[in-house]
């Protein structure tokens, strides 16, 4: 099998945004397009939407909502689409992050009445960090919004990104009437009729524009010219280079600019690249099978309280039922069991490919950041990094007869990534601070506790909201000194200051100014 064509072939990413920007809908409708789903409306399930939802989990199916992330794939003309799902509610954890360790770029999507919103930036600058190309679509112009030129500032101004419009719409948020394409030079009729997914744009040139739609269409013309002329003209070694984005206007809910997205992710995303090893080698896309392991899901059927590993192919021809290597045990691992996984949809994979993403089931030996590959030699992807906490809380058994399983369960989800586990000498080892991203984290955390290590917990929430990396261990006692700021020590060795407030921190640094602390994107790897 010609591996590196079908790795070429392939367009794994992520949508990036705040709840309620539109995801799920734009997802429905990026997957009707390429006539996959045939119903709009079944992709996540929400309150009175039920829809292909996992409801694993009581508490999820208590809420509503979905807490497993996996992969959506479908076929558009020659490429395969690998739509990776960003929890984005009350579900937002750390490992909404790890997913964008596994995609070639991103669709950063923005609801134009509200631009750039805060998980949609804590999104980006994990994107950022690791140097993801970015494309813009934004959301909803069938609803009066934002002004168009003011968005696109707000890019530059706040994230600093170029915008590089692809197209423009014509007739303010609220009043769409189309959308000059910039690339094609031409115009898309916006048809105010819900639904028609898979229907072809329709589209008019600049004559019939001009006729129809008189001083709007003057207006996005002078509007896109001025963009462009200020720096704004697509360059596709800028949007590479993740300095610069590529913007869309459109309305998923009508599937307006969906194909236009579609197409855009075809032409310039990224496919699948050589990986680099821990060695910083690349790990060449025909080399054997290898791929890493972003994300572990436990207990997703209660029935059979199985654990998938969700894994993405760097390397070579995945085939179902060949026994690979673990890279961090040097053990044969089987895949006899290896799904297609989104919301309650399963289906079993027999070959993957590079940018793909394979659920391994029954994969109770897995751990995220894990390498499998195949053949000789080994070959280890670089760990996942760990991402700034923001919840704090401090963890005892509530059975004190259990302080074993308690010692041994709260390793465990530490050593998953499901927590970050913090101790400190004046903590002492029986009241460990279990550190999350996302509070949920800390419900799945209790969840496991009990069920499976058969030690429930109580949580103590700590005040504390802010992190920061001490470069210098010694400067430990300045930042214990504070009222309202300690330092405690990760598993990994990372020792984390943390303070009540960002104020506190300021106070601390005026104080003494010979105080080390770093910034906590993401760490480690
Ligand atoms: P998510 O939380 O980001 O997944 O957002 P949803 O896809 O659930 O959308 C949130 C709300 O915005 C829903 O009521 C959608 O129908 C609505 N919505 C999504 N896209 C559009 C759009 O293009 N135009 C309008 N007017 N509403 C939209």
């Amino acid at each position: 099998m010609d591996v590196p064509g079908e790795a070429g072939r392939r367009r794994t990413f992520a949508v990036i945004s705040h709840p309620d920007a539109g995801k799920s809908t734009l997802t429905e409708a990026l997957a009707v397009h390429a006539r996959v789903i045939s119903e709009a409306g079944a992709v996540h399930g929400k309150a009175g939407r039920r829809g292909v939802t996992s409801d694993w989990m009581e508490m999820e199916r208590a809420r509503g909502i979905s807490i497993t992330s996996a992969a959506l794939q479908f076929a558009y003309g020659d490429t395969v689409i690998n739509l990776l799902d960003t929890p984005g509610h009350a579900d937002f954890s750390e490992d909404t992050y790890r997913v964008l360790s596994a995609v070639d770029s991103a669709v950063m999507l923005l609801d134009a009445a509200k631009g750039l919103e805060p998980q949609t930036l804590k999104l980006f600058d994990v994107c950022r960090y690791r140097g993801i190309p970015v494309i813009t679509f934004i959301n909803k112009w069938d609803r009066p919004g934002r002004d168009a030129l003011a968005l696109c500032d707000e890019l530059t101004d706040r994230i600093g990104l170029t915008a590089m419009p692809v197209t423009w719409p014509i007739g303010q948020a609220g009043q769409l009437r189309g959308a000059l394409d910039l690339a094609e030079g031409n115009v898309i009729r916006y048809q105010s009729a819900a639904g028609g997914g898979g229907a072809p744009d329709l589209r008019l040139d600049a004559t019939q524009a001009e006729a129809e739609f008189g001083d709007d269409w003057l207006r996005a013309r002078e509007e896109a010219d001025l963009l462009l002329s200020a720096g704004g003209e697509f360059d596709l070694a800028r949007f590479t280079a993740a300095t610069a984005t590529p913007v869309l206007f459109g309305a998923a809910v009508r599937n307006f600019g969906v194909r236009r997205l579609l197409d855009l992710l075809v032409d310039i995303a990224p496919g699948p690249a050589p990986r680099l090893d821990t060695g910083h080698h690349p790990r060449a896309l025909d080399a054997p099978f290898s791929a890493f392991v972003f994300k572990v899901q436990t207990g997703m059927d209660p029935a059979h309280r199985d654990q998938i590993a969700f894994a993405r192919v760097c390397s070579g021809e995945f085939e179902r039922g060949m026994v690979v290597t673990n890279a961090s045990t040097r053990r044969p691992f089987a895949t006899k069991y290896a799904q297609q996984v989104f919301g309650q949809q399963r289906s079993t994979v027999d070959t993957a490919y590079p940018g793909d993403v394979v659920g391994l089931v029954n994969a109770t030996a897995l751990r995220v950041g894990d390498t499998l590959y195949a053949g000789k030699p080994p070959v280890r992807f670089p760990g996942l990094p760990s991402f700034a906490p923001a919840h704090f809380a401090v963890a005892r058994p509530a059975d004190l007869g259990r302080a074993k399983q308690f010692r041994k369960g709260v390793e465990q989800l530490g050593a998953e990534g499901v927590v970050q586990v913090l101790r400190s000498d004046r903590r002492g080892d029986a009241a460990p601070v279990l550190a999350a991203v996302g509070p949920m984290q800390f419900e799945v955390a209790a969840h496991r506790m009990e069920h499976e290590f058969t030690s429930p917990i109580r949580l103590e929430q700590l005040p504390y909201r802010a992190a920061r990396r001490l470069v210098d261990p010694v400067q430990r006692g300045l930042v214990d000194s504070g009222a309202r700021s300690e330092v405690l020590t990760r598993l990994d060795g990372t020792d984390l200051a943390l303070f009540a407030e960002e104020m506190d921190l300021r106070l601390l640094i005026r104080r003494f100014p010979e105080l080390e602390l770093e910034t906590l994107v993401a760490e480690g790897g």
